[in-house]
């Protein structure tokens, strides 16, 4: 029931894995929120929230009736995937992208939100500091001379600066998250919008033992994983604090694609023989996260190991697809 000093949050993309698990999140701290998306959340109830539009946010005039009697915005809402997905569906990824993003700082501003917090991400960043497995970590001030590997970068560094230009020219505050690599479980495995982790953890729940495992790129390619539950916490703190600069969320572990498959295997106790399919897209070449900005901003690092948050992502997904 909603009293009238309950804070009232709209989530956009609330369909999707970050957005869905930031419902949950939010109602357990007692706020009043609405989700909106083009679809309903597949691994969870659509009532987790107090109120869930399907709204097209392309669409200015959606973008007005999602926010309206709104305090605060989480803007989740993206048309993205994995690197097959970003890498194939370019002008799609840069319109759409833009436009929700465009309409909802608009609309935000129109209907007197207090707050937006825009979902950033690590793929902002300088394609030419990431060319060697041995990345050194990024840092935020790194961001420019922009130069990002992809349109999907190039779209949220564009659209960090749509939210800075309005808090500069109408005061409406803006927190800023750049997050790299985000995984856990309840969201997409297979079709082509999955990502590395879980990607990794469908492959090795559908091999027997001693069988091949086919790896996008040579499995030397280096990154940084950051689960869900580290994911939500970091957002709320920087939420609720007073930065208005985009800061990294995610984890400072490197890790390489083939050791990211070894802990799974081991997680599944399996042994599996590595294939590697050179021809398919694998990004930049090493990435990690910066995290000295975070730990001094939030006082708060991640906690969750890649160990831990990966047995639970490969137990969801195999009892998922064992339905
Ligand atoms: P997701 O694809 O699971 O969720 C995005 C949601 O946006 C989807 O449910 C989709 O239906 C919805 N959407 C797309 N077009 C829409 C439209 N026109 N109107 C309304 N809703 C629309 O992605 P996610 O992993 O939950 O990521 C959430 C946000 O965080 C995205 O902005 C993403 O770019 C950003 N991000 C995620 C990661 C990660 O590792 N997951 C990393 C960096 C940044």
């Amino acid at each position: 029931m909603e009293t009238s000093t309950q804070k009232r949050i709209l989530v956009t993309g609330a369909g999707g894995f970050i957005g869905h698990h930031l419902i949950r999140f939010l109602k357990e701290k007692g706020y009043w929120v609405r989700g909106v998306d083009i679809k309903y959340p597949e691994f969870s109830p659509k009532d987790e929230a107090d109120e869930f539009l399907i709204l097209d946010l392309r669409d200015f005039q959606n973008c007005l009736k999602a926010t309206q009697g709104i305090d605060e915005v989480y803007t989740l809402a993206a048309n993205m995937g994995g690197i097959g997905f970003i890498t194939f569906h370019k002008a799609d990824v840069m319109r759409d992208n833009v436009l929700i993003n465009v309409n909802i700082a608009e609309a935000s501003r129109q209907n007197k939100v207090k707050r937006v917090f825009y979902s950033s991400s690590a793929c902002i960043y300088p394609i030419f500091k990431q060319e060697s497995p041995e990345v050194l970590p990024l840092k935020e001030s790194d961001a420019y001379p922009a130069d990002p590997d992809n349109e999907y970068g190039w779209e949220k560094l564009f659209s960090e600066r749509i939210y800075q230009n309005y808090h500069q020219d109408y005061g409406l505050e803006v927190r800023i998250a750049r997050y790299h690599n985000i995984y856990g479980p309840e969201g997409v495995f297979e079709g082509g919008r999955e990502k590395a982790p879980a990607a990794i953890c469908r492959k090795v729940t559908q091999t027997q033992d001693g069988d091949e495992i086919q790896i996008w790129g040579d499995g030397k390619q280096t990154r940084s994983f950051c689960y869900i539950d580290d994911c939500l916490e970091g957002t709320y703190r920087l939420m609720e604090s007073d930065y208005k600069e985009p800061l990294n969320i995610g984890s400072d572990r490197l890790i390489t694609i083939n050791e990211l498959v070894d802990i799974v295997s081991k997680i599944a106790g399996k042994e599996l023989k590595k294939v590697y399919q050179l021809d398919k897209p694998q990004g930049v070449r090493g990435r990690n996260a910066d995290l000295t900005q975070l730990k001094k901003i939030l006082n708060w690092e991640s906690e969750i190991s890649l160990e831990k948050g990966l047995e639970k992502t490969y137990k969801w997904i195999s009892e998922e697809l064992s339905k």
